[in-house]
């Protein structure tokens, strides 16, 4: 039989069902917020994301899936890599600059995969346009916060401040001064970075030889000017009080050239080391502009779907979902099974011990078998957590 591609991943079962419940969870706290669903394309053109990430990212640089379309006119094409892009692009042409505006889809980055990347991947992202801080942010990171509870998977937010673009660029010097001086010992990857001017990145260095360099170097949040301090204040503050767990992280800057003022990235400790990173976001209030639109505040976040499934969570799921074992062709029984409370996954003529290893793979809590007692109108419950088992009328079981 014919292999997926590398990278491209199938889902079922218990990852395709958790997949499909974060999917949930996010859109209804989504709908919760006021938030606008939207679809935008897979097939993107290029220049959406060289003009929007940066010419000199990873992303664009290494990972583009594109390639040319024929026609009248020869068009530079590829798969979308992330979807803010796509969202400003939409809020421009419909001259929406005020808007909450949330996406599920699947991006495509040309990385080596391994467990939790790979090379499509799904994001459900939040994105906030046309309001100011620090509104923008503590609705982003109650969002955040109301996820991981539900879900009962404890993070940590890693935030700092990158400061306005003018603040960035006086500190961007001080800093290439600063690698300049250290050259001999940074790793060929990030000396590349150094000689292309792409700065910032270098922070983002998970090489072992960077490292101690990184931790020596100057702090953005030493070059920020009052106001960019203030609302950095304001936001940490509003973390503290809510007890929502950060870090400052002064190092942080997000391997993206749109940033700007506050970033972040939530990770998650059960989590192999290199792909920690359940999410992350931040501040583009220059995006709009560079597009030839009015300058626009823009605010967004999203969440690595994969990365989230793969975890742990601690979440009790519903106690009322039951598996019903039809041993005996009683079908009559099922629709008031399927109207009530209880809702049922069914299987049809299945041994019970083969009904019991499906409800047990499935986390459902409760078996119910159609068998024989069903003649006299009754049914088989069995608790399987508790491990118990009766015998009871379909009339009781219905007003359970
Ligand atoms: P980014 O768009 O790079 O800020 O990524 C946001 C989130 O998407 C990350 O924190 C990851 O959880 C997830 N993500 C990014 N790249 C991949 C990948 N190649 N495979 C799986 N998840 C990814």
């Amino acid at each position: 039989m014919l292999k997926n591609l590398r990278g491209f991943p199938d889902f079922c079962n218990l990852e395709g069902n958790r997949i499909n419940f974060i999917f949930q969870t996010l859109s209804k706290i989504g709908e919760e917020f006021g938030f606008n669903f939207i679809l935008t394309p897979v097939l993107e053109p290029q220049e959406l994301f060289v003009r929007s990430l940066g010419e000199s990212t990873d992303v664009v640089s290494k990972e583009m899936f594109s390639f040319q379309i024929d026609g009248s006119e020869k068009q530079t094409v590829c798969l979308r890599p992330e979807m803010t892009a796509s969202v400003v692009k939409y809020c421009i042409n419909n001259n929406d600059f005020r808007n909450k505006i949330m996406y599920f889809g699947q991006n495509f980055r040309k990385e080596r995969p391994q467990k939790g990347r790979y090379r499509q991947f799904n994001q459900f992202g939040f994105e906030i346009i046309g309001i100011p801080s620090p509104f923008r942010e503590i609705e982003i990171f109650s969002i955040i916060d109301k996820f991981f509870k539900t879900i009962g998977l404890a993070f940590n937010l890693k935030i700092n401040s990158i400061g306005s673009i003018e603040e960035r660029q006086n500190y961007i010097k001080i800093l290439r001064e600063y690698f300049e001086e250290n050259f001999t010992n940074l790793s060929e990857e990030s000396r590349t970075r150094l000689k292309k001017g792409a700065i910032l990145r270098i922070l983002d260095s998970k090489s072992e030889e960077d490292k101690e360099i990184i931790s020596r170097a100057p702090k953005i949040t030493e070059y920020l000017n009052s106001s960019s301090q203030e609302v950095f204040k304001t936001i940490c503050n509003f973390l503290k009080k809510n007890n929502i767990h950060f870090t400052v992280e002064p190092t942080l800057v997000r391997g993206l050239d749109y940033y700007n003022d506050i970033v972040f990235e939530i990770n998650c400790d059960s989590y192999e080391a290199a792909q920690d990173a359940l999410g992350g976001g931040g501040a583009y209030d220059n995006l709009f502009e560079q597009f030839e639109a009015p300058k626009t505040n823009a605010f967004g976040m999203a969440f690595g779907v994969e990365r989230i499934m793969l975890n742990s969570w601690s979440l009790k799921e519903s106690k009322k979902k039951a598996y019903v074992a039809v041993v005996e062709p009683y079908f009559e029984v099922l629709s008031s099974i399927y109207q009530s409370k209880f809702f049922a996954v069914s299987d049809y003529f299945v041994s019970i011990t083969k009904a019991l290893e499906a409800a047990n793979k499935n986390n459902i809590n409760y078996l119910i078998i159609i068998g024989e007692e069903t003649a006299r109108g009754n049914i088989i419950i069995k608790n399987l957590e508790e491990r118990t088992q009766k015998e009871i009328s379909l009339k009781s079981f219905l007003a359970l």
